[in-house]
This record gives structure tokens, sequence and C-alpha cells, in this order.
């Protein structure tokens, strides 16, 4: 089973570039911040726990995401592949990660990390904020995001390049060139 990491700043097209990957290799997409949204739309006791974590730009704890990303990598048995979308975002997350596929006979594939300038990205969350009205694309949020990303998730760019498993892709102006260079990477492995 391919075990892929999507990673980069908020905004950096994490989503995007996911649906673009089940699309071509009709692989299962793990979002751990859909599931989270979806929790808090089901008003469980998860999610009245992440809303406050979420509402700020600040992470959930380590050992809540951890649990709940296990329950639904299980689910996925059987799928071709699967991408991990917002999810390691710390280094306690990625050990959990690698140990939680290493004990099930599987380890990752590789971590595309899509390099987007600051300014780009904030320019396109406050434009998603307009268009999908997310709760956490406001210009206060974002630049909590922002802090957030430097300074818990950015040193994993280290840990991946470390475990060997990390591409690098910098978005040159072209959703469709990112998309084709994503692809051929992918199909190499
Ligand atoms: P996203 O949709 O990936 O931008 O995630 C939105 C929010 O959900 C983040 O700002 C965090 O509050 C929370 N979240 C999503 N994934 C994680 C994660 N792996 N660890 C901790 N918090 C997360």
């Amino acid at each position: 089973m391919d075990n892929i990491v999507i990673f980069g700043a908020p905004g950096s097209g994490k989503g995007t570039y996911s649906a673009a990957l089940v699309e071509h290799f009709g692989y299962a997409h793990i979002s751990t911040g859909d599931v989270l949204r979806g929790e808090i739309k089901a008003d469980t006791e998860l999610g009245r726990i992440a809303k406050g974590y979420m509402d700020q730009g600040q992470l959930i704890p380590d050992e809540l995401i951890i649990d709940m990303l296990a329950n639904v990598y299980d689910s996925k048995k059987g799928s071709k592949g699967v991408i991990f979308d917002g999810f390691p975002r710390t280094i306690a997350q990625a050990e959990a990660l690698k140990e939680m596929l290493t004990k099930r006979g599987e380890k990752m594939s590789v971590t595309l990390n899509l390099v987007v300038s600051e300014e780009e990205l904030m320019r396109r969350l406050l434009l998603r904020a307009e268009i999908e009205g997310r709760a956490d694309d406001n210009e206060e949020t974002i630049k909590k995001r922002f802090e957030v990303y430097h300074n818990q998730t950015s040193p994993l760019i280290e840990w991946f390049r470390n475990e060997g498993v990390l591409a690098e892709f910098t978005y040159g102006g072209s959703k469709e060139e990112m998309i084709s260079n994503i692809i051929k990477k992918v199909e190499s492995l």
C-alpha cells in the first residue's frame, strides 16, 4: 500500500493536490482537518474539544489526533494507498505515524512538501475565507496558524529528510504544472 504524506503551510494546496492524486491513482484521502470539522458538525465530544483549538488556530493535542488517525487509517484498509493530508503536524505525530505503520507492516512511501511563498499563501487563504467561509480563515487566525506552522510543524521537514522520504515541489505559478510534477513523482515510487 502507498502511504503518502502531503505536507505544507496553511493554504499551500494540500487539499487541491490530494484531490488530484485521488482522481489519478484512486487513493483514499485522510484529511485530519476534514475529519475534525465532521466531528464538530456531528457535535461529538471530540468535536467539542477540537473546536476550541481550531477556532484559535492552535493544534489539537497529539494524543487525541493520534488515536483518531489510527481508527480512520484502519477504516481504509484494503485501498491502493492513502494520502495523509494535514497529518503529521508535530514530531510526536510523525513518530506515532511511523510506529503505527510499522505495526501494520507498512511504511511511509514519500512526503510531498508543497513550497509556496507566504504572500501567495495569505492571498489564497483570504480568498478561501470569502468563498468557503471557514471559521478559521480570518486574518488573525491565519497569522496564528502560520506561527504554529513555523514553530511546531516546519521542523518536520528535517525529520522527513532524515527518514529519506522528502520530495519538494516549489509553486511557480501554475497548478497544472504542480499536479503533473507530483503525479510523476508518485508514479516513480
Ligand atoms: P486543516 O484543515 O488541515 O488546515 O486543519 C484545520 C485545523 O484543524 C488546524 O488548524 C488544527 O486546529 C486542526 N488540525 C488538523 N490536523 C491536525 C493535526 N494533525 N494535529 C493537530 N491539529 C490538527
